[in-house]
């Protein structure tokens, strides 16, 4: 059965140039970049010049990227290491209701630890209000945190005049750009963010690489402490074959992003319009023109998400669900949740994620599948069955 993979935004497949740009790191290249032998300072070349072209992908200086193991170690560092480098602990951070669990449950976390957190609300299509921001800061704010891209509905935050607010105030600013680096333009200085977390296997690199953005003379606590890597900021030795994979894919996604970008659009679109013509009773979740290039969100009325997903991949068609198992029982997304729709919509909706290899014959075999799928589970389905009698 061929496969079609929509499910960009939780991973992509590694780019073969990536794998071959690690291999040797994994071979004769293994030493320890703290060595000052020969094997060590190959292996400090390679994790430099993947510094280098991981700072690029973002319009930073080499000097101010910190290596991690993922995105969300990214996010944990930024947000505990201001939170806790604050002198007497206490203190205010503002923050989103639709951010990814690797900002939320870091927020939660440091709730219980005494910071006072405030997570704004989102419109109909998920985007913040500059202005609520603005009434949320008190004197003891130190930090905002608000995510570039949303990872379920794509939609981007207004992050400049965000951090413009944080910045009149000498607040500082995060944002969690693991969705939006590689895919559409960042540039570090125009967004004005302090601290920005990025993630190589988003952007066709490896699993288990991240990075932290720490503009230069931004206070920061380190998290892990032992040796003097990444300047004192996360101790142990790195991960140089994953990182030197990150930087492939940084310089790759550096050249590609803006062609790309406007393809993609364009067969994100067309699959929108292909479902619109043939499926009744489904609403698009956010708004194509302020979202990810990649990414489509849908409600299917009276379907359920978790059924439509288990039928679409047993026919080789990945997606992914805007609800998830948690002990049990379906919950429906808390982005959309917080975006209004109402909980049993957002128990039919899925999310299609495009990415650079998909094709316009992948979608135009994916469209009659997705209908066919879609009918019979309607067909089943008593509430479905009941509206369309009754007239609805
Ligand atoms: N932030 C966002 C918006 C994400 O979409 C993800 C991954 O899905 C993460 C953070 C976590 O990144 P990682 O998988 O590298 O920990």
């Amino acid at each position: 059965m061929r496969r079609i993979y929509l499910d960009h935004n939780a991973t992509t497949p590694v780019h073969p140039e990536v794998i071959e740009a690690m291999l040797p790191y994994l071979r004769e290249g293994f030493g320890n970049p703290s060595s000052i032998h020969a094997f060590g300072q190959a292996a400090k070349k390679g994790l430099e010049e993947a510094r280098e072209e991981v700072a690029r992908l973002i319009g930073a200086q080499p000097e101010e990227i910190v290596f991690t193991g993922s995105g969300t170690e990214a996010s944990n560092l930024a947000i505990k290491g201001v939170v806790y480098g604050r002198r007497g602990g206490g203190g205010h951070v503002i923050t989103s209701s639709i951010e990814h669990p690797a900002v939320l449950n870091v927020c939660r976390q440091i709730e219980r630890e005494g910071c006072h957190v405030t997570y704004l609300p989102v419109d109909r299509v998920g985007l913040i209000r500059p202005d609520d921001i603005r009434r949320a800061m008190t004197g003891e704010t130190i930090l905002i945190t608000l995510m570039h891209a949303n990872n379920e509905v794509g939609t981007i935050q207004p992050i400049e005049e965000a951090a413009r607010i944080a910045r009149d105030q000498g607040v500082l600013f995060h944002t969690d750009a693991v969705q939006s680096a590689g895919k559409i333009p960042v540039d570090v200085g125009s967004l004005g963010a302090d601290l920005l977390s990025f993630s190589a296997h988003k952007v066709y690199g490896p699993k288990g690489v991240g990075a932290l953005f720490v503009r230069r003379g931004t206070p920061l606590r380190a998290l892990i402490h032992g040796g003097h890597q990444e300047q004192d900021r996360r101790a142990g030795t790195e991960n140089v074959a994953g990182i030197v994979g990150f930087g492939r894919a940084a310089s790759l996604a550096s050249r590609m992003v803006t062609g790309k970008q406007e393809e993609l659009r364009s067969l994100r679109d067309y699959f929108w319009v292909k479902i619109r013509q043939e499926i009744d009773d489904i609403h698009l979740n956010g708004d194509l023109a302020r979202a990810l290039p990649n990414t489509l969100n849908v409600a299917f009325e009276y379907v359920d998400g978790e059924s439509l997903l288990i039928n679409l991949d047993l026919q080789g068609v990945a997606a992914s669900a805007g609800s998830a198992c948690t002990s049990g029982a379906l919950e429906p997304s808390h982005v959309l949740v917080a975006m209004g729709v109402p909980s049993w919509t957002a128990r039919g909706t899925l999310r299609f994620s495009l990415g650079r290899e998909t094709t316009k014959e992948e979608i135009d075999e994916t469209v009659p599948i997705l209908t066919d799928t879609v009918k019979r589970l309607r067909a089943m389905s008593p509430l479905y069955l009941d509206a369309k009698r009754g007239g609805r």
